[in-house]
């Protein structure tokens, strides 16, 4: 789960983390109080949406030549001009996709005087099994840019978990981000202090992109992406409040009401599939075929038909399916359960596109009955390979 850079400043500052003074607002009505409650002589108006590069960002509604999603202002007045113009538009970012994401809120945020601007992560990193630091020089640019360029201005740091952030591990850290004076006495207090954060909230992500030097010579954390764990949000009631469901898919959001592992994809072939092996697979041979999936879906194996339902709805809700594919082997998961619960929601509501059904195993023979009887334009198939053949040629055809 992601949460707004905001909040994810909030969490930090709980833990003692140098972060400016700022206030969220919900509309332009707030922002000329909220930028009273800070010292000035600069603010940063910043767009609240779950995407980065909102700096490099462009509105959709404004002209090509207007600035960005995070904005410096010398004025109240411009504070408040900005938040009307940023406000309820739609910003496109390197990360949104084309379509962009509406922004609902503004950050309004005491501004700093810069004099560097470095880059600093922690990451679970699967390679050693460890949580580990990502350090470098080159902050507040694409640091994927820069992983690929210049790999050698990027440290990769393992933290033992039985030791921490030792004296020694921090001073490596603040070598690789070349900091002295102020700056090092306080990266000395942070890195432990962003470790322990990291473990406490189960994060899965935190990037700091750009961690400051300021003019004073002082650490600040001018920006925080923050992702965690949800297996583990049920031990988080206070970062679950923090959940912003209208940055989240909605199909997503509907198949977790109903405990399904869906996520949804670019592609146009919708999957309804048993076991997330079997749903990779699928997605595997679709891409074989030269189509691309519109989702991941696992129903998992002991599905009711309420649950099948509710999955099919989804999957046929999604405008970019342009076709279905079943693909189900019932070991656990009865077929004639899930011939039954796609019926249940055709008939609720309709289906526009074609639609491929492999089944097999556990009450096969009585899933295939219940299919061929009701009368839909079910096109059958044999076994995997067959059925994603024949679903991408169905929707090249409709194409
Ligand atoms: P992002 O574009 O979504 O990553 O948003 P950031 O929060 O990283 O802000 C983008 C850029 O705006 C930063 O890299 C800074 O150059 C600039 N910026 C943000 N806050 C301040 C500030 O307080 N003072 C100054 N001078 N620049 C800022
Ligand atoms: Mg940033």
């Amino acid at each position: 789960m992601n949460i707004h850079e905001y909040q994810a400043k909030a969490v930090l500052k709980e833990y003692g983390a140098p972060v400016a003074e700022g206030v969220a607002i919900f509309s332009a009505d707030e922002a000329e109080a909220a930028a009273k409650q800070l010292p000035g002589p600069l603010w940063v108006v910043k767009s609240q949406i779950h995407a980065g590069g909102r700096g490099k960002g462009k509105f959709k509604e404004l002209e090509a030549d207007a600035k960005g999603g995070v904005r410096l202002a010398k004025t109240i007045e411009e504070v408040v001009a900005n938040a009307k113009e940023m406000l309820g538009n739609t910003l496109v970012t390197a990360q949104t996709g084309a379509d962009g994401k509406v922004v609902n809120r503004l950050y309004i945020e005491d501004g700093a005087d810069i004099a560097r601007e470095l880059y600093l992560s922690l990451l679970v990193d699967r390679s050693c099994g460890q949580v580990a630091f990502v350090a470098s020089t080159e902050g507040g640019m694409d640091i994927e840019e820069v992983a690929a360029s210049t790999p050698e201005k990027i440290l990769t740091l393992p933290i033992d978990p039985l030791e921490g952030v030792t004296d020694e591990k921090a001073a490596q850290l603040c070598d690789a981000l070349e900091l002295d004076g102020d700056a090092r006495a306080d990266g000395l207090k942070l890195f432990p202090i962003l470790y322990t954060a990291f473990v406490e909230k189960d994060m899965a992500l935190l990037e700091i992109n750009p961690l400051i030097v300021m003019k004073d010579g002082h650490l600040r954390v001018l920006d925080a992406k923050v992702s965690f764990d949800g297996n583990a949000l049920f031990r988080h009631d206070d970062i679950m409040a923090l959940r912003d469901k209208s940055e989240e898919d909605e199909k997503e959001i509907e198949a977790s009401k109903y405990d399904l592992a869906y996520v949804a994809l670019d592609g146009n072939i919708g999957c309804m599939v048993n076991g997330a092996g079997l749903a990779m697979a699928t997605m595997d041979i679709i891409k074989l075929y030269g189509a691309e999936p519109a989702n991941f879906l696992d129903v998992g194996g002991g599905a009711s038909k309420e649950k099948v339902t509710a999955a099919f709805k989804i999957i046929t809700s999604d405008p970019n399916a342009k076709g279905i594919l079943v693909n189900i082997f019932g070991g656990i998961m009865r077929c004639d359960v899930i011939a039954e619960g796609v019926l249940a929601a055709v008939k609720e509501v309709g289906l526009q596109v074609p639609l491929v059904v492999r089944l097999e195993g556990t009450n096969v023979e009585l899933g295939k009955k219940i299919i061929n009887e009701s009368g839909l334009n079910v096109i059958p198939a044999d076994d995997l390979d067959d059925a994603a053949q024949k679903i991408v040629a169905a929707v090249k055809e409709a194409e």
